[in-house]
């Protein structure tokens, strides 16, 4: 019955990517039709953190945008890149900072310069005093030392596409910090220390995203649309299997993932 279904906000969608080029209307479509009512689409750099913003524009009340420079980039960081995303940032549909951080898995960017660039962007938020969305990558410990230099202004911020330990889940907890989770946790070939640490997130911080187009849930009976592209329509699934790990109530769990997200992006 239409009236029981579930409500969603998927906090992370990279749908500014070309493989939504030709069909972004029909995905929003589907994730409406999957009760997946709102969609933060996340900003990796400047020019889709613009078309972030365009897309919050032409889905009013559907889509929403975060700006940041992710660090896989973090080497073009500049004033101007500063600026840039502080004006975006006055937008009213532009609801976070990021996505932004450290990936030392990939290195793209050297260190340094990701911790440049994380930093920089750490205080556009908390000059701005807008939330964060934050990505870490095997680089949990800088990140967490970076996290306690500014723990004191920090506004509110989630690390977003969360795989990791135990441990970190308790780290992340001592800042308050907010937990995104994906379909990675319907991975059976490398979920297994995540199914674990799922259930130490405590149910007021934990928030659900897909990181569409990437990270399709492998354990899905139908087939998506396009080829291994994950969608925003996917996100109930995904919620059954954090209930299922976390050994919650999925009503329950999509329930607070909908109102922790709601009240942290304003939304
Ligand atoms: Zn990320």
């Amino acid at each position: 019955m239409i009236t029981d279904m579930n409500q969603y906000i998927d906090i992370g969608v990279n749908l500014t990517g070309s493989s939504f080029k030709k069909d972004v209307s029909a995905v929003i479509e589907r994730a409406q039709q999957a009760g997946v009512k709102k969609l933060v689409v996340t900003g990796t750099d400047v020019q889709h953190s613009e078309q972030a913003m365009l897309l919050a524009e032409q889905f009013d009340g559907i889509c929403y945008a975060t700006a940041g420079l992710h660090p896989h980039h973090a080497s073009d960081y500049s004033a101007d890149t500063g600026s840039e995303l502080r004006d975006m940032l006055q937008q009213e549909k532009v609801l976070a900072v990021g996505e932004c951080g450290l990936d030392f898995n990939r290195n793209f960017s050297p260190r340094k310069e990701q911790i440049r660039a994380f930093e920089a962007q750490l205080e556009i938020a908390i000059d701005l005093q807008k939330p964060l969305f934050l990505h870490q990558r095997d680089a949990h410990d800088d990140f967490v030392s970076i996290l306690r230099s500014c723990c004191d202004q920090l506004p509110r911020a989630v690390a977003h596409c969360f795989t990791g330990t135990i441990e970190e889940v308790n780290d992340y907890v001592i800042f308050d910090l907010y937990i995104g989770v994906t379909g990675w946790i319907c991975d059976e070939r490398r979920a297994q220390t995540l199914q674990q640490a799922v259930k130490h997130i405590p149910l007021d911080r934990l928030m659900l995203e897909t990181d569409a187009p990437y990270l399709l849930p492998r354990d899905l009976t139908e087939k998506p649309p396009e080829k291994n592209r994950n969608e925003p329509c996917y996100l109930p699934h995904i919620a059954e299997a954090v209930a299922h790990y976390m050994q919650v109530d999925v009503d329950c769990l999509s329930e607070s993932a909908y109102e922790n997200s709601r009240e942290f992006f304003g939304l």
